[in-house]
């Protein structure tokens, strides 16, 4: 049951969003974990398992590629069984409604493009992409899966390079483009929500700064404490899987 307020905070969300210029969704781990994608920092997701320095780094690409394998087919494995969420869905609804004008998700897990939001872009990469270390080629993901049911780590039939996924590892720098993209959305956005995301992980979590510093309005969806609570207008302690369809449904009534 949404409560009195609860609701009247979703009528000031929505007004925000229906007179933004224009209106950008900063997402990370928490609108995913309702599509069954545990949050890798927390109990129960992969780096309670795995040490990232030694199967997500450059360091462990260069010196042990069959343990980061493993730890990709693993990853593969758990992102090829989630679906998109109520909260994904949402999003992709205002953006083909013209409400939204795009989102920079630090997810690599591919379920907004799944969702049908258009204008992603990927801070992290995207684990369903993989390319070769050597040559750069690209290498389509069936090509990858076919190779990995033989043998892995998987190596480029044109160069013998080693491959991996078009994500950004432990000590490595944002790509470039990614970067770029979304300082331009960021620069141009007059209204922010900030999804699933508690601002621990740097250099995504100044984005949002820049948009309050500019004089847009932030909205947040996120459960718990975060390190937003500065710069936050309208905050909104739930899982996005419950607001963001309410809150989309109001905006395009
Ligand atoms: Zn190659």
């Amino acid at each position: 049951m949404t409560s009195e307020s609860e609701k009247a905070k979703l009528q000031e969300a929505a007004a925000l969003l229906q007179h933004a210029r224009t209106a950008v969704a900063f997402t990370g781990a928490g609108i995913s974990v309702p599509s069954g994608i545990p949050d890798f920092r927390s109990p129960g997701g992969l780096w309670t398992k795995y040490d990232p320095f030694e199967v997500a780094s450059a360091h462990a690409l260069d010196h042990n590629p069959r343990k980061v394998w493993e730890f990709m087919l693993e990853t593969v494995d758990l992102l090829g069984r989630s679906q998109p969420n109520p909260g994904h869905l949402a999003l992709a609804d205002l953006e083909t409604n013209s409400r939204l004008s795009g989102v920079i998700t630090q997810n690599i897990d591919n379920l907004h493009q799944r969702a049908g939001s258009r204008l992603v872009v990927e801070y992290h990469g995207n684990f369903q992409r993989f390319y070769c270390h050597g040559c750069l080629r690209e290498c389509p993901e069936q090509e990858v899966m076919d190779h990995c049911s033989r043998s892995i780590p998987v190596y480029c039939p044109s160069c013998g390079g080693l491959v991996r996924p078009d994500v950004v590892f432990f000590g490595e720098a944002i790509p470039a483009q990614a970067h770029q993209h979304s300082l331009e959305l960021i620069q141009a956005a007059d209204v922010l929500i900030i999804v699933g995301t508690s601002g621990e992980v740097a250099p995504a979590n100044v984005l949002p700064r820049q948009v309050k510093l500019s004089g847009g309005k932030i909205i947040e969806v996120n459960l718990g404490q975060t390190h937003y609570a500065d710069i936050t207008d309208i905050r909104f302690d739930a899982s996005a899987e419950q607001v963001l369809p309410q809150l989309a449904a109001m905006v395009l009534e």
